[in-house]
């Protein structure tokens, strides 16, 4: 059985000074407030438009928690910490909302030089990069439905060209590359094409990994058929297990549509949905390397208990576990500390275009979601382990 712990707080929290956590603390506290999840950043996206000189303090508070920095070069500092510690960095080019082929060409670059970065540094285990990074969102939609006029038709041909650069490269520097999972009404377009990916690429290993959302009620079934696909025509999968980031959107969208929810109706339901999947990529590992992309401590000790059971090594190349840089250090670094393979995203880019992402941890830290105090409990512990608690 493994005996793993979440709980020591002096090993989540070496990395900070008594500063930095009291900032930390602070920080998610702002979180509790309606007004500051809600407004804060397109106030500071005007304000940083109108040249306001608030960068340095943005940079210092929430950037500095969630991001490495605006460029690769600038995330070298948080990663070699946490790579002292035992956990590697995903390079996250997390720039959103620009829909131009220009810019998709230009990510496509950026996205390269995260795959050089990996190859060249051991810190740097994944690449991973989005879809709509590279490609129009109403272009996977059109896709996924089957519905792409000729001139539509040429663009996604130029999305399929993207997404074959990037593996290519990936595989060509011996690099494993995630890609992960957006909305419903996109993702059937990007399963395909992660699909022809992974059938192409892993044949002997396991480069291309594509993303599952257990929230969604139609997932297991999913995964059950690429097992058989991928037994029959004789390739490997690599599968990211997350349980997914647009509820609401899905769950509004299918109301308003008056089409059935397709994600799972409660969180339970998610949870045990979850775990299924778990257990069915550890049951096929013969032919699938599975990532753990998850903040539940549940799920993270049941893949401890399962790789435990069957002696399967703890530093396994096949089993990894991630989380989002600035949440969780609790199990990255207990795990890490305990021999498994972990990594976090490490989001970077320019300020201004990294809010939305910001944005979107706010939300996830704020009570409204109810996550606020997961990792409000764990910094106050810690500053108390210290003895340097005060509660204002
Ligand atoms: C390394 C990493 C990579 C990620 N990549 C992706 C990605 O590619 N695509 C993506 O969509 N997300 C991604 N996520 C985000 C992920 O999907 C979750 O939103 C987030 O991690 C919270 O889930 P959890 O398992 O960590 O924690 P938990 O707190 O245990 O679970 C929260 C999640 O449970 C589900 N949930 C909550 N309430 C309900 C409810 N009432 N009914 C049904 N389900 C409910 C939601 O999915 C919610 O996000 C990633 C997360 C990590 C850590």
């Amino acid at each position: 059985m493994s005996n793993i712990s979440f709980d020591n707080t002096e090993v989540a929290f070496k990395h900070k000074s008594n500063a930095e956590l009291k900032r930390a603390k602070w920080l998610f506290s702002m979180f509790n407030h309606r007004w500051a999840v809600k407004y804060g950043p397109p106030l500071t996206s005007l304000a940083l438009k109108l040249r306001l000189p608030i960068k340095g303090m943005v940079r210092s508070t929430i950037f500095d928690q969630f991001c490495g920095g605006e460029n690769i070069q600038e995330c070298g500092d948080a990663a070699d910490m946490l790579h002292k510690r035992g956990v590697g960095s995903i390079l996250d080019y997390s720039v959103e909302g620009v829909e131009e082929e220009s810019t998709f060409d230009q990510n496509v670059e950026e996205i390269k030089q995260t795959i050089y970065a990996a190859k060249t540094e051991d810190k740097y285990p994944f690449a991973v990069f989005k879809c709509t990074g590279i490609g129009r969102f109403d272009i996977f939609h059109k896709a996924s439905e089957g519905r792409l006029n000729e001139a539509e038709r040429e663009e996604f041909d130029r999305i399929v060209k993207r997404v074959e650069d990037i593996c290519q490269t990936a595989v060509d520097q011996g690099v494993r590359l995630l890609i992960d999972a957006e909305e419903t009404w996109i993702q059937d377009s990007i399963d395909d094409l992660v699909l022809m990916m992974m059938q192409k690429h892993n044949t002997s290993a396991v480069w291309v990994y594509n993303t599952l959302q257990m929230y969604r009620t139609d997932r297991l079934a999913y995964l059950d058929n690429t097992i058989d696909l991928a037994r029959k025509a004789g390739f490997k999968m690599g599968y990211k297990l997350v349980r997914g980031a647009y509820m609401e959107k899905e769950r509004e969208r299918a109301l308003d549509n008056d089409y059935d929810s397709p994600i799972q109706p409660d969180k339970p339901a998610t949870d045990e949905n979850f775990d299924a999947g778990l257990r069915m990529c550890f049951e096929h590992r013969d032919i699938i390397a599975t990532c753990l992309g998850t903040h539940n401590e549940n799920s993270s000790r049941l893949l401890t208990e399962l790789m435990s059971e069957e002696n399967v090594p703890s530093n396994d190349p096949h089993f990894w576990f991630a989380q989002l840089f600035g949440m969780s250090d609790n199990i990255s670094f207990n795990l890490a500390q305990a021999g498994y393979n972990v990594a976090k995203y490490l989001p970077y880019g320019p300020i201004q275009a990294v809010l939305p992402y910001l944005g979107r941890r706010a939300e996830e830290n704020s009570s409204v979601s109810g996550q606020v105090g997961r990792e409000m409990s764990l910094i106050i512990e810690e500053l108390k382990r210290r003895k340097v608690w005060n509660s204002n």
